[in-house]
């Protein structure tokens, strides 16, 4: 496993390299779910890149940047435990050499301007970015992204198909602890006794899926009674949205598609998760 940090050398590499040619994007801090993308990637790329890069410009000013836990090297014995070929491991000069404001930015506003992107402006356009200046430089066939983060997942789809990125954007199922809470690096934030109650995020959102399984229709309610068992919990809720899972539209009653998503806030941290539900 090479470890590149120079883009002038990762293209170099890259033209010798066997296709099909897989990309696995992420910020480093690797837990299982992240090990499981690279994983799916080897099984079907000859040759595997995953980054590792904490891109700037998809961070909000109070947000946790800084303090984003780096720990490349532990990082890379993961990597190699699965397989990866090369490590690509920018600075962010070398991603954003003229400064991070870039006059060209990608925005996916429709998909954005929901969910995740109210809490967070400017996240997604970050995200749609920088993901879009990976695909042009790393050029795969493939690029491995998680379902865990649904709503960056669809927006990066859509960029491709519309900008008409010549590649398969597979999604991969999330990761999670026995206890149901989907892995993250961010749970590194969580105190002991908030760690314990974090599952209950999950549990909301499965039950939501429950009732849509047996027919329920009453969005609204289901909705609100997950907003207030988590908030009963100690969650400060940033939304419980039931979603047509492709267009992330509010679900109606035609939706065959349902994709349950919530966010909250617990002590330190803000957590994210969804789960899918399609209608028989
Ligand atoms: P991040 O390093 O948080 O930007 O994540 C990099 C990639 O790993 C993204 O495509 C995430 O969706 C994916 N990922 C993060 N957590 C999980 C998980 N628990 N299961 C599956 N994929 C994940």
């Amino acid at each position: 496993m090479m470890r590149i940090e120079q883009l002038v050398e990762l293209r170099a590499t890259l033209r010798e390299c066997p296709r099909p040619l897989g990309l696995v994007p992420t910020m480093g801090n690797l837990h299982a779910g992240h090990v499981e993308l690279a994983r799916r990637a080897r099984e079907t790329s000859a040759t595997v890149v995953t980054t590792i890069f904490v891109n700037p410009t998809q961070f909000g000013p109070n947000e946790d940047f800084d303090r984003y836990p780096r720990t490349l090297e532990r990082d890379e014995e993961a990597l190699a435990s699965v397989g990866t070929d090369i490590v690509f491991a920018p600075s962010v000069d070398e991603v954003y050499p003229d400064g991070r404001d870039t006059p060209t930015r990608v925005s996916v506003d429709a998909l954005a301007d929901t969910l995740c992107g109210l809490d967070r402006p400017g996240h997604f356009d970050g995200v749609a970015t920088v993901v879009t200046k990976l695909f042009n430089i790393v050029q795969p066939e493939l690029a491995f992204f998680g379902e865990k983060d649904w709503q960056q997942l669809t927006i990066i789809r859509r960029l491709a198909y519309d900008l008409d990125v010549p590649l398969e954007i597979i999604g991969v199922p999330t990761v999670r602890a026995d206890d149901g809470l989907a892995l993250s690096s961010r749970n590194q934030y969580l105190s002991e006794e908030e760690r314990a109650r974090a599952p209950k995020l999950y549990q909301t959102i499965e039950a939501i899926r429950i009732g849509l399984a047996a027919g329920r229709r009453d969005f609204d309610s289901l909705i609100a009674r997950g907003a207030s068992e988590l908030a009963d919990a100690g969650f400060d809720v940033d939304y419980v949205a039931i979603r047509d899972a492709r267009t992330l539209a509010e679900a109606s009653p035609e939706t065959h598609e349902f994709r349950i998503l919530a966010a909250a806030q617990l002590g330190g941290a803000r957590l994210i998760d969804n789960v899918g539900h399609r209608a028989g």
